[in-house]
């Protein structure tokens, strides 16, 4: 695509966007002007989808008006209703569908996942992860360790860029699983690296580290519903995501989980089980003897929060009618590409895009660093975040010094991204 530096250029690519009209299907916040803001934050909190409000709300009307019942009728009762989730699931995450399910949150879905996938020796006992996980993950993987008696100081493999690098080197992970995979029990990395918006090779990663017997689990909050995925083609042995990011499900909405149907039949994994996971059949027959359903379902402890399921199920159907994940990626390529031939012709000088450029390394977001001012005078990045955002401008903002902006094929235009690269200029003169 031979992209232009132009309002008129943007203007047309939104005129050509075959899902420009489903930016209408969102609630947009807006300026104290009644403008729209220039969202760029759906990497942290996705917008909220009208249906999501529609779905919600009819479930509030089930409650009021049918109490109790409201678990066995209507179109979408309540006793199975993460079921009417799990073919959206599956087709984001590149899954069977009975290798989905939606349960609990992300990092209690961490926990759970690794009760069944973490089981140390005392020959094998580490944990690979990043050096800079997000912080959530750090603490799960460390307190896991713990958990089992080991030591996080030798037990927890980090593997960080090289030095003066932002970006992991996949070279460096290879070697990592090659030199060290005997001792490593589980691999845990993330599908998007949150900082830097680097995409990992989850192909390569799974099949060597099976090769060394290592487990593979991905964290996929900054990848579900953002990049494509072939979570069982490519033999990962389970996932963790939220859905509040790129799923626009709403703040600390109920998270979804993978678990590889080569797991699902096994009777020695062990896992902390509670009644959802019981057999739906004899579920209610309240009996001692635990009997796991085959699929990742077994996994669910309780019965789901469905007031966020029904968001969810919102945020599915609206991917749905843009035409499913595949459209949604080919746009994004467009969209994120626009942004970074704006930010290379205007600003190359001024700010640094962290972010691989390849295609197969990146997805929505990318994660700009300040450099300098157009007097190339050094700035302080949080003041140009907090000028951007009194333009209107939301992204976020990450501690040293980073700005992620995250254009997202659902709501955001080639005119947003036009407006925010000017607004960014104006902020850096
Ligand atoms: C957003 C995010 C989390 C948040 O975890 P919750 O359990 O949903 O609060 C954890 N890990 C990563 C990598 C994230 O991006």
């Amino acid at each position: 695509m031979n992209f232009e530096n132009s309002l008129a250029f943007a203007t047309k690519m939104d005129q050509e966007d075959p899902i420009a009209s489903i930016r209408h299907e969102f609630a947009i916040p807006q300026m104290p002007n009644g403008d729209n803001e220039i969202y760029l934050c759906g990497n942290s909190l996705g917008l909220q989808p009208k249906l999501a409000t529609e779905y919600v709300q009819r479930e509030l009307t089930q409650w009021a008006t049918l109490g109790v019942k409201g678990h066995f009728s209507g179109d979408f009762p309540w006793m199975p209703y993460h079921e009417f989730l799990t073919d959206g699931f599956a087709e984001l995450v590149g899954a069977n569908s009975n290798e989905v399910v939606a349960m609990n949150t992300l990092t209690a879905n961490l926990h759970f996942m690794m009760v069944s996938f973490y089981r140390p020796t005392a020959s094998r006992y580490k944990i690979l992860i990043e050096e800079h996980a997000f912080p959530s993950d750090h603490y799960a993987v460390e307190s896991q360790i713990k958990f089992h008696g080991f030591n996080p100081e030798d037990s927890m493999l980090l593997i960080k860029p090289r030095d003066g690098e932002e970006i992991i080197r996949h070279e460096d992970i290879h070697q990592l699983i090659e030199e060290q995979g005997e001792s490593i029990a589980l691999i845990m990395l993330p599908g998007v690296q949150y900082y830097t918006g680097q995409v990992f090779d989850m192909q390569s990663i799974t099949q060597l580290g099976h090769q060394k017997g290592c487990k593979i689990g991905f964290d996929l909050a900054h990848a579900a519903g953002n990049i494509l995925l072939e979570l069982h083609n490519w033999q990962v042995d389970f996932a963790c995501w939220c859905t509040y990011k790129y799923l626009n499900s709403g703040p600390g909405s109920i998270a979804g989980c993978f678990i590889h149907e080569n797991h699902h039949q096994d009777e020695t994994i062990p896992r902390f089980a509670g009644w959802w996971g019981h057999d739906k059949k004899s579920r209610f027959k309240m009996e001692n003897q635990f009997k796991p359903i085959h699929s990742a379902e077994a996994w669910q402890l309780s019965n789901p929060p469905v007031l966020s399921l029904a968001a969810i199920r919102g945020s599915l159907d609206t991917i749905k009618k843009a035409g499913g994940i595949k459209v949604l990626r080919s746009k994004s390529i467009l969209l994120t590409g626009f942004m970074r031939f704006l930010l290379n012709a205007e600003l190359s000088h001024q700010v640094a895009i962290l972010t691989p450029h390849e295609k197969e390394l990146s997805g929505c977001q990318l994660s700009l660093a300040i450099k300098q001012n157009e007097t190339g005078k050094e700035i302080i990045g949080k003041e140009v975040f907090d000028f951007i955002e009194t333009q209107g401008v939301t992204g976020d903002w990450r501690h040293p010094n980073v700005i992620r902006v995250a254009p997202v094929p659902l709501y955001n235009s080639f005119e947003d991204v036009y407006r925010f690269v000017q607004i960014l200029k104006n902020a850096l003169k």
